[in-house]
């Protein structure tokens, strides 16, 4: 079986982790966590990093620290996985659910009408039904990069916050452009990212969290640690969180980190295969990624042609199992969630199209290109 995705421990893992447990720093204090949050900083020419226990929790930190509270309303997408959205409820404000592009990030008209049309300004506050909109957390999905000059020209018109959710798009960056140069997570007010086991990077689980100013990423590291004061004697002044990173997983961290460039240069070498594989095949387009990006190409993704294959992406999934390759579908859209399903969403359209259109196929760094071939014949056989 090829699997869809595995982490790749190729280089200085269990050496670092060793010293750890040799040093018996295991927990939320240790070298270890410092040195991932000034390597990391580094990487993305940011002026600071937070790290932490998962990438739900940099989202949840970076909407406290923007003021997000009850009542409140948070733009965010619908075609994403809901740790994207779940932070918003958990501060009991609402969302408003928005479609997305042909990037599967999210769509910049629809929320630029969405903000003219259905919202009020008031006092300079964006208001919809009422409600002041504080904040929208925009997904750079699969590695992508969502239309960011657009979007981020509406939030400074309508004074919204910007929590990008880069769990997937560590290393992806702009080369043209206004913000050429820039990486993904370091444009918005916050960048969140993901060291769960299937992201680029990994460190069992974990995540960082960053913004543009340094004492903003001290706030929410102070957050996350308790919001301690005086270590001493316990000394608080806000409502903390358990939400540190351990040195044990920053041990992980600093040795994957060390790797990211090996890994990205692989992630692109694979994708370029599998496009030059699959661009004779009908049924199935490899989608690509945003013009005049450098994306990291996590996940790749195909969508199924509505004509040309007759199989739906359950169909689809199960004929790859049959013949050894893992593959998966993309998120069922969030609005239609349990959880929220009284919720808002803006004319969703595209999202509906792409969510039952879309398979991910094996990604993983240490594929090789027997693989590839393998994999890229399998999906002409089953869409055929
Ligand atoms: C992985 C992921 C998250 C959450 O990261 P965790 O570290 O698992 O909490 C959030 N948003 C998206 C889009 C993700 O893929």
């Amino acid at each position: 079986m090829i699997p869809l995705s595995v982490p790749n421990f190729e280089g200085n893992e269990k050496k670092y982790v060793d010293e750890a447990i040799d040093a018996t720093w295991v927990s939320t204090g240790g070298a270890f966590i410092t040195r991932l949050e000034e390597n990391l900083a580094d990487f993305l020419y940011a002026e600071g990093v937070a790290a932490c226990q998962s990438g739900t929790a940099a989202i949840h930190l970076s909407l406290i620290d923007a003021g997000v509270g009850f009542g409140d309303v948070v733009i965010v997408p619908t075609l994403t996985f809901i740790a994207a959205v779940n932070p918003v409820r958990y501060l009991g404000a609402e969302p408003v659910f928005m479609d997305c592009d042909d990037s599967l990030c999210m769509d910049s008209v629809k929320l630029k009408e969405f903000c003219e049309k259905e919202c009020v300004v008031a006092d300079g506050v964006l208001r919809f039904h009422g409600k002041p909109v504080k904040a929208v957390v925009v997904v750079h999905v699969f590695g992508n990069l969502a239309d960011m000059e657009s979007i981020m020209e509406i939030a400074e018109q309508y004074r919204l916050k910007v929590v990008e959710d880069a769990t997937e798009a560590l290393g992806t960056f702009y080369a043209e452009g206004k913000y050429a140069g820039k990486y993904a997570g370091t444009i918005g007010d916050y960048g969140a990212f993901s060291f769960n086991g299937n992201k680029i990077i990994t460190t069992g689980g974990g995540g960082a969290v960053t913004a543009h100013h340094k004492e903003t990423v001290d706030h929410m590291r102070y957050l996350s640690t308790q919001a301690k004061d005086d270590a001493q004697y316990y000394v608080h002044n806000e409502v903390g969180y358990n939400y540190r990173m351990t040195n044990l997983q920053a041990a992980l961290g600093v040795a994957q980190l060390e790797e990211l460039p090996e890994f990205i240069r692989r992630k692109q070498q694979n994708y370029a295969l599998y496009r030059e594989l699959l661009q004779d095949c009908g049924a199935v387009e490899l989608l690509g990624f945003r013009k005049g990006t450098a994306s990291n190409k996590w996940f790749y993704s195909v969508v199924l042609d509505a004509q040309k294959c007759g199989k739906t992406v359950r169909e689809v999934i199960e004929a790859l199992q049959q013949e050894g390759v893992q593959s998966r579908a993309i998120w069922g859209l969030i609005h239609r969630q349990k959880p929220y399903a009284d919720a808002v969403a803006y004319r969703i359209e595209r999202a509906e199209y792409y969510s039952e259109r879309v398979v991910n196929i094996p990604c993983s760094t240490n594929l090789t290109a027997e693989e590839i071939r393998y994999v890229a014949e399998k999906i002409k056989l089953v869409t055929g």
